[in-house]
């Protein structure tokens, strides 16, 4: 991994963006003779990043005249370049291609594709990896379920590609082929009981195949047959678990800030890049031979925390709880406040109020996966319209 790394950074130091956060810590690549020296170098923050591949690709450092593909993602209201060139997209179909093994896929599986083909870069990214691997893939693309449930039927599709929600869709009307669903575009493995009520809409037993990765950062992580839990593609990324507050790495198998580097990657490459993503990693050796796991995926997001009862707490881990009971929460709000130095925690849900007898069991969860005691739970009809989360200790509403 090491010598990846530092073959890697000789390449960015050719780029003024790397080479000018090197120099703020005073680093050469020679000076990388270590992971605690690779530690050492500056993180990229995700309005850094944007800010120079906005930039028109003559200015931009993280361009590359060998470009062959120019994919584009929505980042607030406008949409910023995804560079791959030749080398970036043979890699990321390789690297691909192993997962689609340890999936079980074979060569005789007939893939059906339910993501968008123009502009994003999803539908691609998965047409491209399963034609790599030597199956065989159908771009079906979004919507239109019942012509996408007659073309799954008519061909005996064998893996459906969706999103969660879509994929339950189409079972309701009946595709008795399928074999293996990969899911991606919507929080899945992180929400408890999720992939069981998608499971049991479809008629004989799927394996469910997670997938986990930005646009800027295709792929990262994916679950494999044995459902143990989100693989880190360790020869295509560099992950790192950081405090986010401190910026030190956490030991392994705690929670923290997911930071990545590209191991090879030619345009656009990402070094250090905090993803905001919040998450755990274990290093559990599968036996389809991967062994760092995101056992949970993505739990929450960093930029939200809040130390509470001397604990770190990230609000947005609630709402992947929640997530876990549908249909039931409109809304939340989560109140923070303290007497005489105590923190007291409290949590809003809109619903109906007639199912408090669910509430001991969501506080027993909330207590496991936050690590932070709830003092009221409580469910009222209609939640003034504000913030998800008010701290009154500090002010702070978002
Ligand atoms: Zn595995």
């Amino acid at each position: 991994m090491l010598e990846l790394l530092r073959a890697q950074i000789e390449k960015l130091y050719q780029l003024d963006f790397y080479r000018r956060r090197l120099a703020q810590a005073s680093l050469k690549p020679a000076d990388i003779k270590s992971l605690a020296d690779f530690a050492r170098i500056p993180f990229t923050s995700s309005a850094e990043f944007q800010a120079e591949i906005r930039k028109k690709p003559r200015e931009c450092s993280l361009y590359n005249p060998q470009v062959t593909r120019i994919n584009f993602s929505p980042s607030g209201e406008d949409l910023y370049p995804v560079y791959q060139t030749a080398a970036d997209l043979e890699r990321m179909h390789q690297v691909c291609a192993r997962t689609l093994r340890a999936a079980g896929v074979t060569s005789q599986d007939l893939a059906a594709i339910t993501f968008g083909y123009h502009l994003f870069i999803a539908g691609l990214f998965y047409q491209n990896q399963f034609e790599y691997y030597g199956a065989k893939a159908i771009p079906l693309g979004p919507g239109e379920s019942e012509r996408a449930v007659r073309i799954i039927n008519d061909y005996e599709v064998t893996v459906l590609v969706s999103n969660p929600t879509f994929a339950m869709k189409l079972a309701e009307q009946g595709i008795p082929s399928l074999r293996t669903l990969f899911v991606g575009g919507e929080p899945f493995t992180s929400v408890e009981g999720y992939p069981a009520r998608v499971k049991a809409a479809f008629s004989r037993p799927v394996a469910i195949i997670d997938s986990y990765s930005m646009a800027n950062c295709m792929p990262i992580a994916r679950s494999c047959q044995r459902e143990t839990g989100l693989h880190i593609m360790d020869e295509f990324v560099y992950a790192e678990v950081i405090d986010p507050a401190s910026g030190q790495l956490v030991a392994p198998g705690e929670k923290g800030e997911l930071v990545l580097t590209h191991l090879h990657k030619q345009a656009a490459p990402l070094l250090r890049y905090r993803t905001g993503d919040l998450t755990v990693i274990e290093e559990t050796p599968c036996a389809c031979g991967r062994r760092l796991t995101m056992p949970k995926g993505i739990i929450g997001r960093t930029d939200d925390m809040l130390k509470v009862k001397g604990v770190k707490f990230w609000p947005s881990q609630v709402g992947t709880v929640l997530r876990s009971y549908p249909g039931l929460f409109n809304r939340y709000r989560v109140q923070v406040s303290s007497s005489r130095g105590v923190d007291s925690l409290r949590l809003l849900l809109e619903g109906d109020p007639a199912n408090s007898a669910l509430l001991d069991g969501l506080a027993e969860r909330l207590k496991t996966e936050t690590l932070v005691k709830f003092n009221q739970i409580e469910i009222v009809e209609k939640l003034a319209p504000g913030p998800l989360v008010v701290d009154g200790r500090a002010g702070r509403k978002f």
